[in-house]
Parts: C-alpha cells; structure tokens; sequence
C-alpha cells in the first residue's frame, strides 16, 4: 500500500492519508489545502481522488438499494487507476 505503481509523486503516502481523511470529511483546514493544490499538479493522485470518490458514492449507493454487485467497485477502482 505504501509504493505507488507508476508514480512520480514524493508525497504519495501522505496524499493517500489526506484523501482518506477527506473523505470521511475528518481532514483539516491545512491537510485540505495541501491536498487540493497539490492535486493540481499531480495526476496520480488526482485520479486516485477521483477513483476513490466514485467508489465512495458507489458503496453508498449500495447501502441504500443493496443492489450492486460487491465486485463493480473493485472494477471501477481497477479501470480508474490503470
Ligand atoms: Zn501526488
């Protein structure tokens, strides 16, 4: 989880954190800014933004109607983060 596949960002692991915080609305002020500047210039962690958000928004959807499939997650992380 550490290493980023193709990626030329220093910051990778500490983006990652941010990101997760971010998404559980838990990150502050200063981890937010960071994150979003630093995301104008970085396209890895950009789509990993991207990716994880959709993922996100997916799983909420299927707590609510409980009708997609566990694996379309996994399928879209795949697609998103090639
Ligand atoms: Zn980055």
């Amino acid at each position: 989880m550490s290493e980023c596949p193709d990626c030329s960002c220093s910051d990778f692991d500490k983006c990652l954190r941010i990101l997760n915080l971010l998404l559980d609305d838990e990150a502050d002020e200063t981890q937010e800014e960071f994150f979003y500047s630093h995301i104008d210039k970085c396209i890895v962690c950009f789509s990993h933004y991207n990716a994880e958000k959709q993922i996100r928004e997916l799983l909420k959807r299927k707590l609510q109607k409980r009708k997609v499939p566990s694996q379309l997650a996994l399928d879209i992380r795949n697609k998103i983060v090639q």
